[in-house]
């Protein structure tokens, strides 16, 4: 297609890399980018209604820190979140925080801490946006979303703005009723969590442990966190160690030493297709050996074989 032929004005632009914009620095270009920036959209839905109306795919990215995006990229419209205004309001049993979906969830958890607000203090180590939170029920040191969130604003193709309160979500371990729609049109807009307050020196002190915490058994560097989820009563890093692949590398691409639910990018030539091996092989080599099937928590975009 010619670049006369954009259907979009000059705000999208075409055959974009992808690699900036995700945590493991991996992946092809979208056939269209849209950087998102206004807190209530203005500038985003009308590029998205506009893709929808063409049949296009869209695909929506926050902070890319649970994506692997193919070597070949993403087909259709790509959509960096960064909408990102955070605001709350105190009433006598309690706290209601907003934040835009695409705020930085780290960068929410220290708004807490300036204002005196607890609840969200687990968060404070989980990379992305309050949008990719939303969608995968992102959690750690015992909370997660669904203990925090109240309701979601949700922008969808057939029925507009919605609100879904959080039990309509059907939260579950890394499961939503959004992660789990097949058609995906639609964007979490904006997401409204039911808070206290605290004080922020105890605040402070839940954010250094699990800082310290994560510090202590998590690799530095790029990477997309844990690329599968636990299986029931069990740990995948566990399983992964057990089966004799801790430090086990394909290509520029390693399962980390420090934590092997973890796969690090050794390189500047590794290539999404070196993941997307070493994944195969991880899960061949589990299933292998204690006959459990490891399940991705990390999503595949893109196009793949
Ligand atoms: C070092 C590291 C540590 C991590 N630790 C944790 C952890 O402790 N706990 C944990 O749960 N996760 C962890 N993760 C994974 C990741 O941080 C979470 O899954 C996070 O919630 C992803 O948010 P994101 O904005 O980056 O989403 P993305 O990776 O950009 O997107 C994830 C999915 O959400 C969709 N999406 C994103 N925003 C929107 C939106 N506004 N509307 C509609 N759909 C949207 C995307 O289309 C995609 O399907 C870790 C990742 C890394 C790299």
């Amino acid at each position: 297609m010619s670049a006369l032929a954009s259907p979009f004005g000059p705000e999208v632009k075409r055959q974009q890399p992808l690699a900036k914009y995700t945590a493991a620095r991996l992946g092809g270009s979208a056939d269209f980018l849209f950087i998102g920036k206004d807190p209530d959209f203005a500038d985003t839905l009308p590029v998205l209604q506009r893709a929808w109306e063409l049949g296009m795919p869209v695909t929506v990215i926050g902070g890319g820190a649970n994506i692997l995006v193919s070597d070949r990229g993403i087909r259709g419209l790509t959509i960096i979140n960064r909408a990102a205004r955070i605001k709350h309001e105190c009433f006598e049993d309690g706290i209601t925080l907003s934040a835009s979906s695409g705020a930085n969830l780290i960068r929410l958890v220290r708004y807490c801490h300036e204002h005196g607000i607890g609840g969200m203090e687990w968060a404070i180590g989980v990379p992305g946006t309050v949008g990719g939170a939303v969608v995968n029920n992102a959690g750690a040191h015992g909370g997660d979303v669904a203990t925090s969130l109240e309701r979601a604003l949700v922008y969808e193709a057939d029925a507009g703005e919605r609100w879904y309160a959080v039990e309509e979500l059907d939260y579950a371990y890394r499961r939503s009723a959004l992660k789990s729609r097949e058609d995906r049109r639609f964007l979490v807009l904006r997401a409204v969590f039911a808070l206290e307050s605290a004080a922020p020196r105890s605040v402070m002190e839940r954010m250094d442990a699990y800082n310290a915490y994560r510090k202590r058994t998590q690799p530095a560097g790029a990477s997309l966190g844990s690329i599968f989820k636990n299986p029931s009563g069990d740990f995948a890093g566990r399983l992964i160690e057990a089966a004799g692949l801790k430090g086990y590398r394909l290509g520029d691409a390693q399962v980390s030493p420090v934590h092997a639910n973890f796969f690090v990018n050794r390189g500047e030539h590794a290539r999404a297709r070196d993941y997307r091996a070493l994944i195969s092989h991880v899960q061949r080599r589990v299933k292998a050996a204690f006959d459990i099937e490891l399940e991705l928590e990390i999503e595949l975009l893109g196009d793949w074989d």
